[in-house]
């Protein structure tokens, strides 16, 4: 590493926590939830989508143990690029561009926010979805600006990370309001209102995960607004 490096690496073992939340979690019920989600407003695959490709990634991860941040996000990132649907690619390359924002070891806060930052741009570049197109954008952006706007001040990795979280729910909660403007969800029009985005409520699990991981709290995440 070298020395431009700026702020103190995340916690320890942060990946390889962050990884086996998201395995707890979506392997353990909520992508059943999800998919009821895009049944309702799409083809309701993405419940066997998302699973699948977590379930890949853990395969792949139990038969080598990765060795760091940069190898747990790359397992999950693989997992999501093997699997169909339009949200398996997506994620797949939001993944990889987590997994690169770090060389060793586990990332920085602001490595961290990078990362983030460089994903939702390349969602964006392949799914031109904007704020309130009711897609995983509207968790994600909202998510990555509040990192962003909380490094100057030096925040505590932990309490940023909360704060991103929270931003992200926010975010995946309005999308009930609104109408889809793309995805499978936007051939369906007013149907839609009312229902969560399946994606934007994925996205916004993966954030309150990377907050739980920092912050050695217990694994189980309260996910009770995706049903509220
Ligand atoms: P499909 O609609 O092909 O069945 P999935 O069910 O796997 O895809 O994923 C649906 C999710 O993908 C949606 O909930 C939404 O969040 C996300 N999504 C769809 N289109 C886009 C897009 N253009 N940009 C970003 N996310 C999108
Ligand atoms: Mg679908």
């Amino acid at each position: 590493m070298t020395n431009t490096r700026i702020g103190t690496p995340l916690a320890d073992g942060f990946g390889g926590r962050w990884t086996a939340i998201l395995f707890d979690t979506f392997l353990g019920g909520r992508a059943d939830d999800l998919g009821r989600l895009d049944r309702l407003t799409g083809d309701g695959d993405f419940g066997n989508n998302i699973a699948s490709a977590l379930g890949r990634a853990k395969q792949a991860a139990d038969a080598e143990t990765p060795q760091d941040y940069r190898g747990w996000l790359t397992a999950v990132s693989h997992g999501f690029l093997g699997t169909g649907g339009t949200s398996g690619p997506l994620f797949g390359m939001f993944f990889r561009d987590l997994a690169r924002c770090s060389g060793v070891g586990e990332p920085t806060l602001a490595e961290l926010s990078a990362g983030l930052s460089a994903g939702v741009a390349t969602v964006q570049r392949y799914g031109r979805a904007e704020v309130g197109h009711k897609t995983m954008i509207d968790a994600l952006v909202p998510a990555a600006l509040a990192l962003e706007s909380l490094l100057p001040s030096g925040a505590d990795p932990a309490q940023a990370l909360a704060q991103a979280a929270e931003s992200a729910v926010e975010g995946a909660r309005s999308t009930a309001d609104l109408v889809a403007r793309r995805g499978r969800a936007s051939y369906v029009g007013e149907v839609a209102r009312g229902v969560l985005d399946p994606g934007a409520a994925a996205a916004a699990i993966v954030v309150q995960a990377a907050a739980a991981a920092q912050s050695g709290a217990d694994r189980s995440l309260d996910t009770r607004w995706v049903s509220a």
